[in-house]
């Protein structure tokens, strides 16, 4: 794949302490092959080895002392341009309600991402209305419905009536309830056609939208850019929502999409989860293509989800040696909440091929629902003192949890192994505070 074609390049030159036009040469050949594998655009890919190149070749790189380190920043630089530099905010409405019109192919994600937008926004203190304007396929706006319920977020629709209507509508009711944002989900074809992107063009005549978000399925590659551009001829399109980013892309559409379109890409999907979702950050998605690890998104995830409070108290939980199972079980819900163990690993440096690993060895949410089902079975005193558990106990439990006196047997393993590691730690952690105390 693209990241591992980069990174086995770009190491050859780490390493030599002095480069030549030749190895640059070299080096960037390997480059575009990468990237035309990973179905960018010809054209994105021969402008930025050309401006790759000529970076490289400038006396700062040459005459530097780590030339090879020169040539990755670079490269890296050159890739975070190519995606946007900087992360691009939501268009807003002066006149509150924003209006965002969310168009694409069908099954490129619009109305996942409609309700995930939605979903942003109200966790954000705003009060987002959906709109239901696909009213081709009937099932469309029960799946909207559906989310929004999930999400308490209110969905208007008028069934199978004209989407322009429902859309002018929405409007009228958004002023009355006072919703902020108005997310108007529309319909999409297998391809383009003339009557899809008329009725697009008069929804977006009839309601003024603030944003036009083009929903791309990151998966398609080099299709999706053209797609991307028919849209752009006939939409004011504002910016892009890159969905799929989970699956195994090459990394094609998120590289060549901005630059085709001029549209930034505003939101990236990571998942079928409505919180897979998050602000496209080009800088991120650059480190994470060269394979650097994702630590940015990895600290923000975690902020955001661990309580400060509940990670206090566990902080001393843990130096006092009174972890119980119930904190564990605590702690897994936590971790469960920031996304799939793969995925987290994934954005650990160095962890990437680990988070692969591990696919392979399903280690998955499956796992976490099974732990979770084993401590639940067990009584307070149980989780409180494991040492008593025995063996007619551990049976009990295995019944009571639909698993394996083997599963039981592995979870107890694995908690008295972290509580003598924890032990230790908490040892440590004293020895520190003392020295700390003296100086
Ligand atoms: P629409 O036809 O454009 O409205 O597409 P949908 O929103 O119905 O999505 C089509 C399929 O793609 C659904 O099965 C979604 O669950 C899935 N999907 C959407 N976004 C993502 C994403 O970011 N990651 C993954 N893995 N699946 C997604
Ligand atoms: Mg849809």
């Amino acid at each position: 794949n693209l990241s591992t074609k980069l990174q086995d390049t770009l190491k050859r030159l780490r390493g030599k302490g002095k480069l030549t036009e030749k190895d640059v040469d070299v080096a960037l050949r390997e480059v575009r092959l990468a990237l035309l594998e990973a179905d960018v655009n010809f054209k994105v890919v021969k402008d930025f080895v050309k401006t790759v190149k000529e970076r490289c070749l400038g006396a700062e790189v040459l005459e530097s002392l780590t030339p090879g380190q020169q040539v990755i920043k670079i490269v890296n630089d050159e890739l975070t341009k190519l995606m946007g530099e900087s992360v691009a905010k939501l268009n807003q409405s002066s006149a509150p309600p924003t209006v965002i019109m969310m168009v694409g192919l069908q099954g490129s994600g619009k109305t996942t991402s409609a309700a995930k937008l939605s979903n942003l926004l109200k966790k954000k203190q705003h009060s987002p209305l959906l709109v239901a304007a696909d009213i081709y396929r009937p099932a469309a706006i029960k799946q909207l419905q559906v989310l929004g319920e999930q999400l308490e977020v209110p969905v208007y629709q008028m069934g199978q009536q004209d989407p322009v209507q429902t859309a002018k509508a929405a409007l009228e009711q958004a002023k009355r309830n006072r919703n902020d944002y108005v997310i108007i989900d529309t319909a999409g074809r297998l391809h383009i056609d003339e009557e899809l992107m008329a009725e697009l063009t008069r929804i977006e005549k009839a309601v003024n939208p603030d944003e036009i978000l083009l929903v791309v399925d990151a998966m398609t590659g080099q299709d999706a850019v053209n797609v991307a551009q028919s849209f752009k001829e006939k939409l004011g399109l504002s910016g892009v929502v890159l969905t799929k980013l989970d699956g195994d892309t090459r990394g094609g559409a998120a590289l060549s999409v901005r630059a085709v379109t001029g549209c930034p890409v505003k939101f990236a999907g990571l998942g079928e989860k409505t919180d897979a979702f998050e602000p496209f950050y080009p800088e991120r998605m650059a480190s994470r293509i060269l394979g650097m690890g994702d630590v940015l998104t990895l600290i923000e995830k975690a902020q955001s989800t661990f309580d400060e409070q509940k990670a206090k108290e566990m902080e001393k939980k843990l130096r006092t040696q009174q972890f119980t199972l119930d904190d564990f079980l605590d702690q897994l819900q936590q971790i469960k909440q920031m996304g799939p163990i793969n995925q987290i690993l994934e954005m650990m440096p160095g962890m990437g091929g680990m988070g692969k690993k591990l696919k392979g060895m399903s280690v998955d949410d499956k796992e976490f629902v099974k732990v979770e089902a084993i401590i639940h079975s067990m009584t307070k005193k149980e989780r409180q003192d494991p040492g008593i558990i025995n063996s007619n106990r551990r049976r009990r439990i295995a019944m009571g949890s639909g698993t394996k006196v083997q599963d039981v047997n592995n979870l107890l393993k694995q908690f008295a192994m972290m509580q003598k590691m924890m032990k230790q730690f908490g040892k440590m952690d004293k020895g520190k505070m003392k020295g700390k105390g003296k100086g």
